[in-house]
């Protein structure tokens, strides 16, 4: 059983050691220290040498506070001379102490994950997500000295890596400690739509409707032809490669399906399979004979490329797919409670579709 621990200043929430806690053999264990001085934190929990770090925001007592960032940066510290005992650090806290974590930029890149008390309350996905952190830094930690490691990190078979060798990726075995792969694996790859696509594109991109019939035996029948992402961290976040799924529908239905309205793919696969999907709609023109590519990074729904405008969304990396706003979200202004920008590129769309010269179908 993996061993975690979980530091906060007040006793009370002692609570939440145990709602992150999973059981079984290759279970998680968490454990609640109430925090002291930082020094004799940070010595307690380096003894302790545990597989999972749990920090509540704010640290220390009345006489003494401080956030749990100098912690988390100490711990990363001495992980980059023991890359063995590197493990997760996560951040649970109140959704308020959160927003103050948000604006100090500097700690960003300290912790794995954020997740807020509310959500330990109300959800379960969050234990599988940390147990899954925990397993997904062991694999990192046994490979970490083979060759071309990044391969390996993602699960990629001999003839598929050429697939994925973007630089960035190969630069992922430059970087000089667990952690540090962790979270450009995390923000890169598992968060964003690339190399990677959650259920939704997927689905947008077989044309299937999310709500209709025979969904999950779709699923299903993908994750038995191995389109599924196994590599690390797959336990906690369900991903699937966009080139296997490519790969894929062309054997399947003789075509590309980005060729293929979303009607045509829906018929193929129901055929070929024998399922009854329905067809996923545009958004935008409120159809199912039409070529949808992905889904809005606003609402989610499936949409056409030619019916997006791009995010304001600075990017680092090749392999990550911009963010898009499909022109219904732009149309109703809700894109802007889910905090996207639109890139000042759009800005002539934008104009016409809010002053009316462009209309939905809907
Ligand atoms: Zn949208």
């Amino acid at each position: 059983m993996f061993q975690g621990i979980f530091v906060d200043a007040i006793e009370s929430n002692k609570k939440f050691a145990e709602l992150m806690s999973s059981s079984g053999r290759q279970g998680l264990q968490v454990t609640f220290q109430k925090s002291t001085d930082l020094i004799n934190l940070a010595k307690q929990v380096l003894a302790s040498q545990p597989d999972f770090v749990a920090l509540d925001y704010h640290l220390g007592d009345k006489n003494l506070p401080y956030t749990a960032t100098p912690l988390a940066q100490l711990l990363r510290d001495t992980a980059l001379s023991t890359t063995d005992k590197d493990c997760p650090i996560i951040l649970v806290s109140h959704q308020n102490d959160l927003k103050a974590f948000f604006e100090n930029v500097t700690a960003h890149r300290l912790f794995d994950r954020c997740f807020t008390k509310e959500d330990l309350d109300n959800a379960s996905t969050h234990r599988e997500q940390m147990l899954s952190l925990v397993k997904g830094y062991k694999q990192l930690i046994k490979n970490w000295n083979k060759q071309e490691r990044w391969s390996v990190f993602l699960a990629l078979t001999e003839p598929e890596k050429l697939e994925v060798a973007y630089q960035a990726i190969r630069e992922l075995d430059k970087l000089k400690a667990p952690h540090q792969v962790a979270q450009d694996i995390l923000r890169y790859v598992i968060d964003r739509r690339g190399i990677l696509l959650d259920t939704d594109n997927v689905l947008a991109e077989l044309g299937v409707a999310k709500t209709g019939k025979d969904v999950d035996k779709m699923l299903n029948i993908l994750r038995q032809d191995k389109v599924m992402y196994t590599g690390v961290f797959s336990e906690g976040w369900t991903r699937w490669w966009q080139h296997r799924l490519a790969d894929w529908g062309k054997a399947l239905c003789d075509h590309s399906l980005g060729n293929m309205t979303a009607q045509e793919r829906v018929s193929c696969l129901n055929k070929k399979l024998n399922l009854t999907l329905s067809p996923a709609k545009s958004r935008w023109k409120n159809d199912t004979d039409t070529l949808l590519w992905y889904v809005c990074d606003s609402c989610h729904q499936p949409i056409e490329d030619e019916f997006t405008v791009m995010a304001y969304d600075p990017l680092p990396y090749t392999f990550v797919h911009r963010k898009y706003i499909c022109w219904k979200c732009v149309e109703t202004g809700e894109y802007q409670k889910q905090g996207l920008k639109i890139d000042d590129g759009e800005e002539l769309f934008v104009e016409k579709i809010q002053n009316g010269e462009i209309r939905s179908g809907t």
